[in-house]
């Protein structure tokens, strides 16, 4: 579970969290208040563009595939385990 910024309790799960992208904002499911993700939030989706550049330059399908499938889920372990939660 991840802490809310106001109540200190749990706010939402691991899986809720890695959806939370830069500008959506939640209810915590403890006290109700308003949460987001950090802006910084939006260097998440750079491994994903990232994946996606290489899918583009690569000649091979299976590579391009594995570069976004890659990208990808950096993006929802950055999001889920490194940007913080603020007060929405
Ligand atoms: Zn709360």
């Amino acid at each position: 579970m991840v802490k809310c910024p106001h109540c200190g309790k749990p706010a939402m799960s691991l899986l809720r969290k890695s959806a939370l992208g830069p500008g959506r904002v939640l209810n915590c499911q403890s006290c109700g208040k308003r949460i987001a993700a950090h802006w910084v939030g939006i260097l998440a989706a750079l491994p994903a563009f990232l994946g996606g550049f290489t899918a583009m330059q690569s000649t091979s399908l299976p590579l391009g595939i594995a570069a976004v499938a890659g990208g990808v889920l950096l993006m929802a372990l950055i999001q889920t385990f490194l940007v913080p939660l603020v007060r929405g």
